[in-house]
């Protein structure tokens, strides 16, 4: 029995590969001497390409994925649907994604600078929504 204990958690961080250095090299380690733990790693990685949906599953990804900066103004004019949406409240608000909470600061300045691009932008959205719901 290897003496470092790794959990579930800490397996999956390993795949997403979030954790320190340190304890990266550590799990490799005692992945090496236990068959068990290896396959318990390859039942996660399977599970995790299926598309697992616990909360530290969507976290991660969440995490992982950041939206493009098209998408992010998308969102800002709400020119988004529903999951899209959703989905970016979850990222910015949720997970608190800095990187795109910048991004949405610098084009939420731009826009508010330049008022009716914003207008006309937001016309486009709509439009062209409203042009693919139809059948
Ligand atoms: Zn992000």
């Amino acid at each position: 029995m290897p003496r470092t204990t790794i959990t579930e958690e800490e397996l999956r961080a390993y795949l997403a590969e979030q954790l320190p250095a340190e304890r990266m090299a550590t799990i490799e380690r005692t992945l090496r001497d236990s068959e068990p733990l290896r396959q318990q790693l390859a039942t996660l990685a399977r599970d995790s390409d299926q598309g697992g949906v616990t909360v530290g599953e969507v976290w991660r990804r969440g995490r992982l994925s950041c939206p493009t900066r098209s998408q992010l103004g998308a969102y800002l004019l709400g020119a988004l649907e529903g999951a899209q949406h959703e989905y970016l409240d979850f990222h910015l608000q949720t997970v608190g994604c800095r990187v795109c909470n910048a991004n949405l600061a610098d084009l939420q300045q731009a826009q508010s600078a330049a008022p009716e691009k914003q207008r006309r932008r937001r016309k486009y959205f709509e439009s062209s929504a409203g042009y693919l719901r139809r059948d």
